[in-house]
């Protein structure tokens, strides 16, 4: 048999010939600009005496080696921002522009900050205030909400709880997807927010989220072609402990963004030890096949792309830059940054961070995170919810839709027509994707140009396709394949 392997795209057959055009239709308009008041508050505190013990030991009766508060230090250059993160201060944000970096500190780090010629302020973040028209969601009021959702669309919206807190509040994940009880063949998709307890604008952000999808299937076209195609996988708060106590950390002060395996230091992807709230998303997305996802934070605006944990760019740097610009382009006062420009920066280029979940997602499970820090208060007063929403929707819808760019498909054995789990490898991205455990499914998310696709399972012979991709439009091609068996 000499024409053995068969695939097709959109329903046209082929053989093994190599090439394949994937031509583009419907161009993909989601440009549109809202005006925003810029959100900078400075509020100036007292000095904070840092030395002083009892201080913080008599406001929160915390053991000094887990406490934390929030402080401004003073700085000149880079290498200031670099000294710092090399004696392990954990930093929340820095700006050369205001010459400052934000971080978290213990008084025992606060002396060791002072001990390196720095000053420190206490600078808290200031939590804004709800009104009656406009309020953020008490985890009671998320809980209730996300199963209000889940009880009136139950044929596309579905609720589960990857896990528990520190504090047995359960971590709730949404998924919206048509046949939304059958794991189907379609790409995955994550958004989750606030794993940094006090940043909450994407928790609500993801409310208005939901309700638009789900509100509007089968009315709207683009909406309903994104639940139809993909498996949506929503969680508005990972760290509800961290947001009942209005702040960072988990209830056990773990800061979740410091908690994963990090692609340098650890060598295997082992969530023994780490918090409650970590295991959970470590065995969540372990569980499953992610190929895009966001996750949002708070206290500045900009994307910041992989790595935070070292030098260079990422695999498939094209790409990630790409998903970046498309969300920030969208966003107006995040594209009109006159911090970063066009609203988007390398995480390490902006400060080093070790073992966050966005490094870990792409590094240990090919799913290529973006971190979206939406707000520059972390916590802002609830009236401005709205105009938040109003700068990030086209921006949320359009990442969605970038889950089908590229090709997809199912591989089989091509003698019993079974699912095959195969390795899949792309010319010049340095990474080795696999299949669906169980149903042989693959997606791969692919910029326009020519790829070289190489399929690889044990006992079979190995399968290349030529792709290329033409345009910048939105759209999935379907390309099934059929691995054959080595002759022994
Ligand atoms: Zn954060």
């Amino acid at each position: 048999m000499d024409n053995a392997w068969h695939f097709y795209i959109s329903g046209v057959m082929g053989t093994q010939s190599q090439i394949i055009q994937l031509g583009y239709s419907s161009p993909c308009s989601l440009y549109k600009g809202f005006p925003m008041i810029r959100l900078f508050i400075v509020v100036v505190f007292a000095f904070f005496l840092v030395s002083s013990f009892s201080y913080s030991q008599a406001l929160y009766g915390h053991e000094m080696n887990q406490f934390r508060e929030r402080v401004a230090i003073p700085i000149e250059s880079k290498q200031d921002i670099a000294r710092l993160v090399k004696a392990d201060i954990e930093i929340d944000r820095c700006s050369l522009e205001e010459k400052t970096v934000y971080a978290y500190a213990t008084p025992e780090e606060v002396k060791l900050i002072e001990y390196l010629g720095f000053q420190a302020t206490l600078s808290p973040d200031i939590i804004g205030k709800n009104t009656r028209e406009n309020s953020y969601h008490t985890y009671e009021a998320l809980t209730a909400k996300l199963k209000q959702f889940a009880k009136d669309y139950p044929s596309i919206a579905k609720l589960e709880s990857i896990g528990q807190s520190v504090e047995k509040r359960e971590l709730w994940i949404l998924k919206i997807s048509d046949n939304v009880e059958e794991d189907e063949a379609e790409p995955e998709v994550k958004y989750v927010s606030t794993m940094h307890g006090d940043e909450v604008v994407g928790q609500e952000m993801f409310v208005y989220l939901i309700q638009l999808l789900l509100e509007n299937y089968g009315k709207d076209a683009q909406l309903t072609a994104l639940v139809n195609d993909l498996e949506i996988w929503i969680m508005p708060n990972m760290n509800p402990d961290g947001t009942a106590k209005k702040r960072r950390y988990n209830s056990q002060w773990v800061d979740l963004n410091r908690n994963f395996p990090d692609v340098q230091s650890d060598i295997n992807n082992d969530p023994t030890g780490r918090a409650v709230e970590t295991q959970a998303m470590m065995k969540f997305s372990g569980s499953r096949n992610f190929c895009l996802s966001l996750n949002f934070h708070g206290g500045a605006v900009v994307m910041n792309y992989p790595w935070d944990t070292m030098a260079g760019d990422p695999p498939n740097v094209e790409l990630v830059r790409f998903l970046c610009l498309g969300y920030s382009k969208r966003n107006i006062p995040m594209y009109k940054s006159t911090s970063f420009k066009d609203g988007i920066t390398n995480g390490y280029d902006w400060y080093e961070v070790n073992s966050g979940m966005q490094d870990w997602n792409y590094h240990w499970h090919n799913c290529l995170d973006l971190t979206v820090e939406v707000s520059q208060q972390k916590w802002p007063g609830a009236d401005t919810l709205p105009q938040y929403w109003k700068d990030n929707k086209e921006s949320l819808l359009w990442s969605l839709a970038q889950a089908r760019r590229g090709i997809q498909g199912i591989v089989k054995d091509k003698v019993t027509q079974k699912a095959v789990e195969a390795k899949i490898q792309v010319s010049n991205i340095s990474k080795v994707f696999t299949t669906n455990k169980g149903n042989g499914f693959y997606n791969l998310v692919l910029m326009p140009g020519k790829h070289t696709v190489k399929f690889t399972a044990p006992g079979y012979e190995d399968y290349i396709l030529n792709v290329l991709v033409e345009d910048n439009d939105v759209k999935i091609y379907t390309v099934n394949v059929n691995m054959i068996p080595q002759i022994r």
